[in-house]
């Protein structure tokens, strides 16, 4: 029986798509070469991948071909919902040539809205459980064959294996760009953010600002509520920044109490108004203290601009720290920016001084 289903021309195949599972562009890439692979080799109409989100914890479609939006729009399905539901957390394939005639998709609308027949289901195996499921589809009546089922079976292993791969490869490339306590860009991400977008506001001669923030007396705050407290100020306090931003803007964490926020296509007036809009924004808030005190905070900020401030990265990082340090010598909860060497350019709680 073995025999029968190891035709050559199914190793070849089998061959064939493993090798594509090691050569792929990203999570994305790969659930759409896993459906449409299941979908040739099995000569289906119709195909969904299903994976555990993690987060919802639901079954969630991360890819379909050949059902109608509304379908794919409906709500995700949970771990012990229906047939897939039992193939995900029994880890076992089911197979049914004709699911009009099964009370058990009664409800899916499969059969009754999408038009499809005959469907196989294979789950995409982890090594204690199964993460998700691949679900292939016919709209007629014609089951799908025993090597089709046979294939359908090897590839959902070897793609659970490529997808477990693609997981943590990102999971790592995300801890690597991530600072581990606020969850901003660290210091390494936030230098290739900013000389990827300097290069590209040289070649579209765009303007491009740079907000480097410092809060204000944190030493005091982590001497009189401890280090762990002030720990989570630091997480509350980046949240506060990136809530604040656009999605074009990116936050990073350049080192202990300093942030830096980098606004493309943005003059210097600009972004010293919108420095000034976060300013008030931490101003506003408090933070916890020892006893679930409630307490204030600030922090002084430097803005320096591409062009006009410099056209290297450490070039105008060092000219927004220069303006910082001005709003920390000049009182501190403020906004500076170099008009010139001489003329300093400050936003502070009382409104503008030039
Ligand atoms: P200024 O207003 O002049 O900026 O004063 P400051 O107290 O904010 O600045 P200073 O440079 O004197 O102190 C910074 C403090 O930040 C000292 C250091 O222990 C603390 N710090 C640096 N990194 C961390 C961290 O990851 N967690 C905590 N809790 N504290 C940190
Ligand atoms: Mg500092
Ligand atoms: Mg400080």
């Amino acid at each position: 029986m073995l025999s029968t289903l190891l035709s050559e021309d199914i190793l070849e195949k089998i061959f064939f798509i493993s090798q594509r599972l090691t050569n792929y562009d990203g999570v994305d890439d790969i659930w759409e070469y896993i459906a449409k692979t299941a979908l040739t080799i099995t000569r289906a109409d119709a195909v969904v991948i299903r994976d555990f989100n993690l987060v919802s914890g639901h079954l969630t479609i991360v890819k379909s071909y050949g059902l109608s939006k509304s379908y794919i729009n409906e709500p995700p399905i949970r771990l012990e919902e229906g047939v897939i539901g039992y193939v995900v957390s029994e880890s076992k394939p089911y197979i049914h040539s004709d699911i009009l005639q099964s009370i058990e998709w009664s409800t899916s609308g499969l059969a009754s809205k999408e038009g499809i027949r005959s469907v196989v289901c294979v789950p995409l195996k982890g090594k204690e459980s199964s993460t998700g499921a691949i679900t292939v589809m016919r709209k007629k009546v014609e089951p799908f064959s025993e090597q089709e089922i046979f294939l359908l079976k090897i590839f959902g292993l070897q793609a659970s294996e490529a997808i477990k791969i693609v997981k943590l490869v990102n999971s790592l490339q995300q801890q690597a760009m991530y600072d581990d306590l606020t969850q901003v860009y660290n210091k390494n991400a936030l230098n290739s953010v900013l000389e990827k977008t300097l290069s590209l506001s040289k070649r579209y001669s765009k303007e491009m600002s740079i907000i480097f923030i410092d809060i204000d007396n944190f030493k005091m705050f982590n001497d009189t509520h401890g280090h762990l407290l002030g720990d989570k100020l630091l997480c509350d306090f980046a949240q506060i920044l990136k809530k604040n931003c656009r999605k074009s803007d990116s936050v990073g964490r350049f080192g202990g109490e300093e942030f830096v926020i980098l606004v493309p296509h943005t003059n210097k007036k600009k972004a010293a108004a919108f420095a000034n809009k976060i300013r008030r924004s931490i101003e506003k808030s408090t933070f916890i203290g020892r006893g679930n005190s409630e307490n204030s905070i600030t922090f002084s900020a430097g803005i320096s601009c591409f062009p006009e401030d410099g056209d290297a990265i450490f070039e105008l990082l060092q000219q927004a720290d220069r303006a910082m340090y001005q709003s920390k010598i000049t009182g501190k909860n403020k906004v500076t920016s170099w008009i010139d060497e001489l003329d300093i350019f400050q936003v502070d709680g009382r409104g503008i001084i030039a």
